[in-house]
This record gives structure tokens, C-alpha cells and sequence, in this order.
């Protein structure tokens, strides 16, 4: 894979809040089609690194490059649009639409130029857009939930809730996708459908960048591993490698 294309370069990135910083001198360098594990201990800065790669925060310093395209300062909306999605450790699903409505809102953000648009495009209009809603039923198919479309996300399982975040974000057709804690409450089987659904994403070309707590899970699902300590890159390499690293022994029993 060491000759595929780099789908994210980020060098030296800082993100101070108030003189602290979270990130330290951050860099990465992600190619297409990749499963990368992100770990570290609490407070490490990896989701901070997120919104950094997504444009929710600008970095103090230095560059993020996605596909090509220097993109340090462009906000998350554009960046979507670009083809960078994410789902946040605390599920953020709109709680008074149902399931299809919520994938919707992902498919039209590939249509959207401007974020204003995006905020105060009115529901009904999503509604009566059956392109729209054809493409959403497709995806939401995929992921397993169709059954489960008229629903509100409150009425699903926490698993299933996950998947519609995923279905969500995948329906921007994103090139880069950020999951944070994607398994974070899942259980066993959860688990095991999130590593087929991921694998599945990344067949399609796309390049996945995963936070997680676990370093089991790490080691099974993910083809390359970057591990964070007090905002600096401690290890980065094969998941094998990285996971007989003192430092990051060291970094994992200090946690
Ligand atoms: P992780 O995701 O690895 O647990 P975070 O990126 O959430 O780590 O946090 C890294 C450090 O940055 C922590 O010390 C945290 O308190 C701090 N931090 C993160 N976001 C903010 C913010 N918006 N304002 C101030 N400090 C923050």
C-alpha cells in the first residue's frame, strides 16, 4: 500500500488552547484506501487532531493537506464537500427526524455550496424530493437499517444508532472518513458488523481514519496505527510493531 496516494498529509501540527497545547508538532501521512487506528491515552489529542483534519478548529500551526489540496483553514462544511466526513464519539443524530431523513440530510450536503443553505434548507423540501429520498433508501439498505426508516433515532439500538451516524456520513461519498469511537458501547456482535461495515467502506477506495480506545480492536481492524501522547506522535507503523513499542507500554500504563 506504500505506493498508493496520499489522501491526508498533516505536518506539524499545533493547536494551543491557552497555552496549552493539545497538539504538539503533529504530523501524518495517510494513503488511499487505508484503515488507520488513531490511540492514546486520555487527553492525547486525538480528538483534536479531528477537528482539526475536519475544519471544526484551525491549527495554531502548521499544514493539513486533503487529496492534494492545502486545507488548513478551510471550514468543515467545505471540507465535506471536498470529501471529508466524521462521526463524533457522542452520537449527533437530529433527534425529531426519522432515520431516512437524517441520511437525507447527508445526501444533500453533497448537493449543498453553502453552509446556510445546509442550515435553513426546510425539511419539507427534503421531504418531497424523492431522488433524494431513493438514494438514502439505497444506503440506509446497505447498512442494514431500511426496515428501521421510518424510525426515530431514539427508538433504535445504541448499535444500530451507530450505523446510522456511518450511513450518514457516507452518504456525503466521502474520500476520507474520520470515525470517532465508533464501537464505544457496542457489544460483541455490534463489534464484529462494525469491522465488516468498515471493511466494506474501505473496498470502495475509501480512506478511514478510526479513534479508538481499545487496542485490541486497533490491532485487528486497522492495517496501520498512529499512537498519541501528550499531543506528540509516539509510534506509527504496522500494528504489530507499534503495540511492542516501550513508549507506548509505557504511555498505556500511565493511563
Ligand atoms: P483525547 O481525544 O485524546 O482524549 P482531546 O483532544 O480531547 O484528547 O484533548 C487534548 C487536550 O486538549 C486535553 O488536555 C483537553 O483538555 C484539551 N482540549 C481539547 N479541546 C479543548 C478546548 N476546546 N478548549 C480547551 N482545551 C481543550
Amino acid at each position: 500500500h506504500d505506493d498508493a496516494p496520499v489522501v491526508l498529509q498533516a505536518t506539524d501540527v499545533v493547536k494551543s488552547f491557552k497555552g496549552l497545547k493539545a497538539l504538539a508538532g503533529v504530523s501524518l501521512t495517510v494513503r488511499r484506501a487505508e484503515i488507520r487506528g488513531l490511540v492514546g491515552p486520555n487527553g492525547s489529542g486525538k480528538t483534536t487532531l479531528f477537528n482539526v483534519l475536519s475544519g471544526i478548529h484551525p491549527p495554531t500551526s502548521g499544514t493539513v493537506e486533503v487529496l492534494g489540496t492545502r486545507s488548513t483553514t478551510t471550514p468543515s462544511y467545505r471540507l465535506s464537500l471536498r470529501g471529508v466526513a466524521r462521526t463524533f464519539q457522542n452520537l449527533r443524530l437530529f433527534s425529531l427526524l426519522s432515520v431516512r431523513e437524517n441520511v437525507m440530510m447527508g445526501v444533500d450536503r453533497t448537493k449543498s455550496r453553502w453552509s446556510w443553505r445546509y442550515i435553513i434548507r426546510p425539511i419539507s423540501v427534503l421531504r418531497a424530493d424523492g431522488r433524494m429520498r431513493r438514494e438514502a433508501d439505497e444506503i440506509l439498505e446497505r447498512y442494514g437499517l431500511l426496515s428501521l426508516a421510518d424510525a426515530v433515532p431514539s427508538e433504535l439500538s445504541y448499535g444500530a444508532q451507530r450505523r446510522v451516524e456511518i450511513a450518514r456520513a457516507m452518504a456525503t461519498k466521502p474520500k476520507l472518513l474520520l470515525l470517532d469511537e465508533p464501537a464505544a458501547g457496542l457489544n460483541g456482535d455490534e463489534v464484529n458488523q462494525l469491522k465488516a461495515i468498515v471493511n466494506d467502506i474501505r473496498a470502495t477506495g475509501v480512506t478511514v481514519i478510526i479513534i479508538e480506545h481499545n487496542m485490541g480492536l486497533v490491532m485487528s481492524m486497522c492495517d496501520r496505527v498512529t499512537v498519541l501522547s501528550t499531543g506528540k506522535v509516539i509510534a506509527d507503523g504496522l500494528p504489530e510493531d507499534v503495540g511492542q513499542s516501550p513508549e507506548v507500554i509505557e504511555a498505556y500504563l500511565g493511563d
